[in-house]
């Protein structure tokens, strides 16, 4: 595989047009599939965030790094920004988004997704609350682990295994995620943020091991 598919520098492998949002093509009629039956289910399946390029991950990151957007803690709390080292500040961020060139939205196999019928999307904050007990996506939630096929799509973050914190709203399709898994390689995600004007390079440049084994493939 061209490994800029894989880092979101290459857009060729994305279709902008077909749905909500951006997503793989090979995706297109998966997606379109299990819309339909959601649907007939009585729910709207809505995708809140699909591809995700590399550019736009690095001015999350990087606006995170300086401050100009919030960091959270580990309870899902505004970090308080001075009382920590930039070790600590980059582990703060890589809980709740990933590190430019290692986000599953680059590979446009992944979605965010919501009930459209029980949320607008202005409303739509992407907590786990909102997808648990009586929160406003849990009943497509519930449908979903009860409908949804294991070889077709699943949650590589439903569990908090250290890294990632858990996001009940992100599906990944794996027919197309497993050939992205095993093209992401720690050599050349080093190459990548060496090349990247990107904040806290010496932390994550020192850490990379860490950071791949537990942000990129504990899932
Ligand atoms: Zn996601």
């Amino acid at each position: 595989m061209n490994t800029d598919l894989c880092w979101g520098i290459s857009e060729e492998h994305i279709d902008f047009c077909a749905l909500e949002k951006p997503v793989h093509k090979s995706l297109v009629i998966p997606l379109c599939n299990l819309k339909k039956q959601a649907k007939t289910a009585g729910f709207e399946l809505c995708i809140a965030s699909g591809f995700r390029s590399f550019q736009r991950q690095l001015e999350i990151w990087n606006a995170k790094a300086r401050g100009e957007r919030t960091v959270l803690n580990n309870e899902g709390r505004p970090l308080q920004r001075l009382s920590v080292s930039k070790t600590e500040l980059m582990f703060a961020m890589l809980r709740w988004s990933a590190l430019p060139g290692a986000s599953r939205h680059h590979w446009g196999s992944d979605v965010d997704i919501y009930d459209a019928k029980a949320i607008s999307p202005s409303n739509l904050q992407l907590l786990p609350c909102e997808y648990q007990e009586s929160g406003p996506c849990a009943a497509l939630h519930r449908w979903l682990r009860s409908h949804l096929q294991a070889d077709q799509f699943f949650w590589p973050y439903c569990q908090d295994l250290g890294g990632v914190a858990p996001e009940p709203w992100h599906l990944s399709y794996r027919p197309i995620a497993q050939s992205f898994e095993q093209s992401l390689t720690i050599d050349g995600l080093a190459q990548l943020v060496e090349s990247a004007p990107i904040e806290l390079k010496k932390e994550i440049m020192q850490n990379l091991d860490v950071i791949f084994r537990k942000y990129t493939q504990s899932v």
